[in-house]
């Protein structure tokens, strides 16, 4: 396994959030957070990546603990977080946004250069020499994306990547998902749109304060009615 998430409580000093939440990412797969505003979903990514240390639990990342670890230390050993606000640098080109990224693969790793970024968003390419602060929000979900790539991460966290996009432009971004899923990326995204995740998805996890409410494959949620009719089009 990957990444074992066993029964993590997190809060922020004294609201408590997360109440034994436990998820399981293996090699390859693409596993979503489903579930509505403020159920914790964010709150889990950023635990995961140490931005917000949970109390207790376990998280093991290829058998090892990094609960307590600072996030730069989580990010060194492979996982990529996007974060929902898309932090890019809006003075700065889109080909220094992912200049400034690139990390150097281990030694038998492909690594990711900006041809291969280029050649999964070839929309950046045309806007290489724009601004971050003039693209649109899809352009900069892509970016945000392209850049946590330059760090070569074995495991990206993608924290609500459809929020606040066009209906066309959450569909380009679906394919490019399922593009980088076909290469073998490993995946934990976070998501209220169903119809966006469910047909890039190995496995659903949806939450309910703080809690895994349902936990499955997409064909055994399809198959739960009470949970489907809940959850299918939030
Ligand atoms: P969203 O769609 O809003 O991102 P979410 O499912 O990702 O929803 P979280 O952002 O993890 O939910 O928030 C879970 C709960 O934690 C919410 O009740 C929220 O108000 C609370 N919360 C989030 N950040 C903080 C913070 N910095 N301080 C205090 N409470 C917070």
């Amino acid at each position: 396994m990957l990444l074992e998430v066993e029964d993590i409580h997190t809060a922020y000093g004294l609201i408590r959030v997360l109440f034994g939440i436990s998820i399981k990412v293996d090699q390859g797969q693409v596993v979503t957070l489903l579930g509505r505003n403020g159920v914790g979903k964010t709150t889990t990514l950023r635990s995961i990546m140490g931005l917000t240390p949970p109390q207790s639990g376990s998280i093991k990342w290829m058998g090892s603990e990094i609960r307590g670890l600072p996030p730069y230390r989580i990010s060194q050993m492979g996982i990529g977080f996007v974060p929902e606000d898309r932090k890019i640098f809006s003075d700065l080109t889109v080909w220094e946004n992912l200049d400034v990224a690139i990390k150097s693969a281990g030694p038998d790793e492909p690594g990711w250069t900006m041809d291969r970024v280029f050649e999964l968003f070839p929309a950046l390419e045309m806007l290489r020499n724009r601004r971050g602060g003039y693209l649109s929000g899809g352009e900069q979900q892509m970016l945000t994306i392209a850049r946590t790539l330059m760090g070569n991460p074995k495991l990206l966290l993608l924290d609500e990547p459809s929020e606040g996009l066009a209906p066309v432009i959450i569909q380009q971004l679906a394919d490019q998902i399922s593009k980088l899923k076909q290469e073998g990326m490993t995946m934990l995204l976070s998501e209220q749109n169903s119809e966006f995740s469910l047909g890039l998805s190995d496995g659903i996890y949806i939450l309910e304060k703080g809690e895994v409410r349902f936990e499955g494959s997409v064909e055994e949620f399809m198959k739960d009615e009470e949970t489907c009719r809940a959850y299918l089009y939030i």
